[in-house]
């Protein structure tokens, strides 16, 4: 069993502007898509670990790897790889953790609370476990 992974989110397809494919030669088809890598445990994202992209021609389907494309899609491809934003629920592991510590503090307090309580109403029929300092 696998229990952790890496898995993407798309986050952006943006038309190239002023730019002809280099392989078909047709203006306006090349779309930029960028998107999201995160890290998974149990396929919850935890927390992203960087975007990347690439753009692809809707007529002749050639797709580019940033490396790949000529310098000017690069400067549009870095523009709109800088502007996406990832969606939170990447971070979901990381939230559910925090929501976990939050929760543990909380109950632990509550659980003095009641304990303050209890102990200054006694009543018939309670029972009281206390520690010795000797530790007996
Ligand atoms: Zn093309």
């Amino acid at each position: 069993m696998i229990f952790f992974g890496t898995g993407s989110a798309s986050l952006d397809a943006v038309k190239a502007k002023n730019t002809t494919c280099q392989h078909c030669n047709n203006q306006d088809t090349v779309y930029i898509n960028i998107y999201r890598r995160h890290a998974h445990v149990f396929w919850i994202p935890v927390f992203p670990i960087g975007k990347s992209g690439s753009s692809f021609c809707t007529h002749c389907k050639e797709t580019l790897a940033p490396k790949q494309m000529p310098e000017a899609l690069k400067m549009q491809y870095k523009n709109i790889k800088g502007n996406a934003k990832g969606p939170i629920w990447q971070f979901s592991g990381v939230l559910l953790f925090v929501f976990l510590i939050v929760f543990a503090f909380y109950s632990n307090g509550r659980d003095k609370e009641k304990t303050q309580i209890y102990l200054s109403n006694p009543v018939i029929g309670d029972v009281y476990e206390y520690k010795a300092d000797s530790g007996s």
